[in-house]
């Protein structure tokens, strides 16, 4: 028997509709890539949300296209998660720290109809532009008068604040089918080229359901949530939804991410609660407590991306009387998995029990299954010692990469994440090492096939092996080993300056280390793990 009860499509737009109508004198602060401060209400994203949509539909973008951003966290990106996403096309963000020719493999890839820039990345875009056939448009998100005077872009640049005045603010968001795709993340941690994560509308909407609960992100309308993490990174975490869901102010720091700009733009607005990877909360620390400064309002920060050291926690906590909500995520999660939020009977444990629960990356928030498994699939106990690897489902997980032709990464319908961990007795996962070969340094990854493809590429380089390495401030940095031919004078500024152009800069390994012989595995390939041992506290003891 079927329930008889009404078919709502869970819509992206909605999010906004609900925002303008429950919580319309809500603010949105930025700061802007022009260097002020600018405040509008929920009312006025709205409103100019649907002109964009009405500027889109003038320049022909259909339902299914894509559109790619190419921005920091501020109201104009706003704008466009809901004009694009909302009138049907695909909002695709893309990450500027990638290496151009990255960028241009993605955007093609794509196939990117438009891509709105930052005015910081004209430099970017336009060498990017030199190298991709699609977009024929490209958008300044800037107002006529900063408008670039001279610019290298032989395709047509628009200004963004002209495409909002001579549009319409009237527009009827369409009523799409649920599952179309409403936005595109490429994520570059696994190897070979970035592959596309392609959000539906309704994986969307659960997703920020799920996230905004008092066990997860805990989101409300008394919050004023600071994202750090970029909206460019899996959708800033899913903020952007949450915030119009349950109608929180929402502050963006623009393209200033140093600690004291944080730390001035958190206190000026009054922040409740902050997100970001460990990396950025170390810059904001080290400020506050340079200036022995204090937090007045803020109460809580999530931290994600990377494992957060029990000596923040404790600084946050201790310090600052912060506390530090430990998260676990993934760009094909849409990212939320894991959120470490305690159990009742734990509030009472003492403090070193508590930052060691804490520690973990936390239990899975409704939506999310995860198991852990052995070599052979065998599912492994929740007992907090057996490790193996974590799969997950549900329906904000990806099932398939964009344009990989039906080409399944799944294992018998379970998302295999690369990572491996133990959960213990009460749900909590904890991360203890990454089957997949990659780096992740600062919140973002570094492949480290990549880097060892371009050194072979060295005359005198008989094997490249780049691994991560655990780092004081960038939580890892790649370390890449080198076997020379015989004979070779090959040092390690000749392989550093080699790579130089060749991958992005913040890619270049911090050193170089020469070796006789690496070791090998039963199936021909490299033991990492045993290099990893070896050489994994390479920076730390340096
Ligand atoms: P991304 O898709 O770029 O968001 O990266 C997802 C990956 O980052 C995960 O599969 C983990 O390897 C890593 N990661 C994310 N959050 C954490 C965390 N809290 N602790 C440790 N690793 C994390």
């Amino acid at each position: 028997m079927q329930g008889l009860m009404m078919q709502q499509p869970l819509l992206v737009a909605s999010l906004l509709t609900h925002a303008e109508r429950h919580h319309g004198g809500q603010e949105i602060v930025s700061r802007r890539v022009e260097g002020d401060i600018h405040r509008y209400s929920y009312r006025d994203l709205a409103q100019r949300a649907r002109g964009m949509a009405n500027a889109l539909a003038a320049l022909g973008i259909e339902q299914g296209e894509r559109v790619g951003t190419l921005a920091w966290n501020g109201y104009r990106h706003m704008e466009l998660y809901f004009a694009v996403s909302g009138s049907g096309a695909v909002l695709h963000t893309l990450n500027p720290r990638l290496h151009v020719d990255q960028l241009a493999y993605i955007i093609e890839h794509a196939q990117d109809r438009i891509v709105f820039f930052d005015l910081t990345f004209l430099p970017l875009i336009e060498s990017v532009a030199s190298r991709v056939k699609s977009p024929k448009i490209f958008v300044a998100m800037t107002d006529r008068a900063h408008m670039p005077t001279t610019h290298g872009l032989s395709s047509m640049l628009m200004c963004y604040e002209d495409l909002i005045d001579l549009h319409h603010d009237v527009f009827e968001w369409p009523l799409l089918d649920e599952n179309s795709a409403s936005s595109l993340c490429y994520t570059s941690g696994t190897t070979g080229n970035p592959k596309g994560v392609l959000y539906s509308h309704r994986s969307t909407v659960l997703h920020t359901y799920a996230a905004a609960l008092p066990d997860s992100l805990n989101c409300s309308a008394r919050d004023a949530i600071l994202p750090v993490v970029p909206m460019f990174h899996v959708n800033a975490w899913g903020l952007p939804y949450i915030a119009c869901m349950v109608g929180a102010k929402l502050v963006f720091p623009g393209p200033a991410l140093d600690g004291k700009s944080l730390y001035e733009l958190i206190e000026a607005e009054q922040v409740t609660l902050s997100a970001g990877v460990p990396t950025v909360w170390q810059g904001l620390l080290a400020h506050v407590d340079a200036i022995k400064g204090a937090f007045s309002h803020m109460r809580r920060t999530i931290v994600g991306g990377a494992a957060c050291p029990t000596a923040m926690t404790a600084a946050f906590r201790e310090s600052h009387r912060v506390e530090v909500l430990h998260a676990w995520g993934m760009t094909e999660l849409s990212p939320v998995g894991t959120v470490c939020s305690l159990k009742a009977h734990q509030l009472s444990l003492p403090v070193s029990e508590r930052y060691a629960v804490q520690a973990k990356q936390g239990r899975g928030v409704f939506g999310i299954d995860m198991k852990i498994v052995d070599a052979d699939g065998n599912a492994l106990p929740w007992d907090g010692i057996a490790a193996g690897d974590l799969l997950v489902r549900g329906p904000w997980v990806a099932r398939e990469y964009f344009g990989s032709e039906g080409q399944s990464p799944l294992r018998d319908g379970w998302f295999p994440t690369g990572d491996i961990a133990r959960i213990d007795a009460d749900g909590f996962m904890q991360i203890t090492d990454r089957s997949k070969d990659v780096i992740k340094s600062g919140g973002e990854w570094i492949s480290s096939t990549d880097i060892e493809n371009v050194a072979c590429l060295h005359p005198d380089v008989t094997t490249a092996v780049c691994i991560a390495a655990r780092h004081a401030k960038w939580d890892e940095r790649p370390l890449l080993l080198i076997v020379k031919k015989p004979g070779s004078g090959l040092d390690a500024n000749g392989v550093l300056a080699f790579l130089d152009g060749r991958i992005a800069r913040w890619w270049k390994p911090d050193a170089v280390v020469f070796v006789d012989t690496v070791p090998i595995g039963a199936t021909g390939k490299v033991l990492k793990n045993q290099l990893r041992d070896q050489f994994g506290d390479y920076y730390l003891t340096a």
